[in-house]
């Protein structure tokens, strides 16, 4: 009857309804989850170089009362000040994801030489790479001149290059920057631990870091960012990867973009 066809529709409704706020519930499980699993890492990430540096600094302060002491002074102060760097690159990264979600990431354009800014950050990480004693091979069509914005283009460099050591495996990095019929092209390539192809889907998602390689540490922030950084720029970054030999990050911007 035309009753029962009535009942029927209002119960089907009411099912919907409970569907859906069963999916909601789960998804805000899921999202507070997430979000204490992240606390857990930022805090983790902020703490490790936090106490190098107090212990650097701890070293700097017993041993400048110590006589001829000049050159292990130096040591400690140099292990402060890269310390003293890495926590200002992970706070940077959390504060830029406030400022990306709320809409204010301004650009700087100018114009610039984005070989020379390449050559600028392979000589700012020299001494970590060598430490790891990685070698950096790079190929770069110089000059590469555009208008872009300096700072975030280097940012998105020195993201490529450290996940490029971090997951390396000490083998050479090679870097190559060119023209394109459409502007310019960078690529950053290692012959490390790669990605599977179901990472290669996420990683360039928010808190997002392959699930195999929890150990190497990191917030999962660096590739999303860069992936903001060139979006704003007008460019696009995209990977190639495969599992055991390597992954390859290339970035396209054009040269000129409007204010
Ligand atoms: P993280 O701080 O965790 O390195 P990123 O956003 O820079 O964050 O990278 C996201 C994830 O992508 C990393 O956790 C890692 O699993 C993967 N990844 C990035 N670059 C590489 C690379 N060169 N080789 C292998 N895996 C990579």
């Amino acid at each position: 009857t035309e009753d029962d066809f009535t009942f029927a529709q209002e119960y089907a409704a009411h099912a919907t309804y409970a569907i859906d706020n069963a999916r909601l519930y789960r998804e805000a499980r899921e999202a507070v989850a997430l979000r204490d699993e992240f606390l857990g890492i930022a805090g983790h990430e902020l703490r490790t170089p936090l106490t190098a540096l107090q212990l650097g600094l701890q070293r700097l302060v017993g041993e400048s009362a110590v006589p001829g002491e000049a050159a292990r002074l130096a040591k400690w102060a140099a292990t402060c000040q890269r310390q003293g760097e890495r926590l200002g690159r992970l706070v940077g990264d959390l504060l830029d994801v406030s400022r990306i979600t709320s809409g204010r990431l301004p650009m700087v354009l100018e114009e610039m030489d984005l070989s020379a800014l390449m050559e600028e950050v392979a000589a700012r990480m020299g001494q970590e790479l060598e430490k790891v004693g990685c070698r950096l091979v790079m190929k770069l069509q110089a000059p590469l001149t555009g208008r872009w914005d300096r700072s975030r283009l280097d940012q998105v460099l020195t993201n490529l290059v450290s996940n490029a050591m971090k997951y390396g495996q000490g083998r050479p990095i090679e870097i190559t920057a060119g023209a394109t019929p459409e502007g310019v092209r960078l690529r950053v390539r290692d012959e490390g631990i790669g990605i599977s192809p179901e990472d290669q889907a996420r990683i360039f998602g928010r808190f997002e870091r392959a699930v195999s390689e929890r150990h190497y540490g990191g917030l999962g922030l660096g590739l999303w960012i860069s992936q903001q950084i060139v979006t704003q720029l007008g460019g696009h970054i995209r990977v190639e990867s495969v599992q055991g030999q390597g992954s390859s990050f290339t970035v396209e911007l054009p040269r000129w973009v409007e204010d």
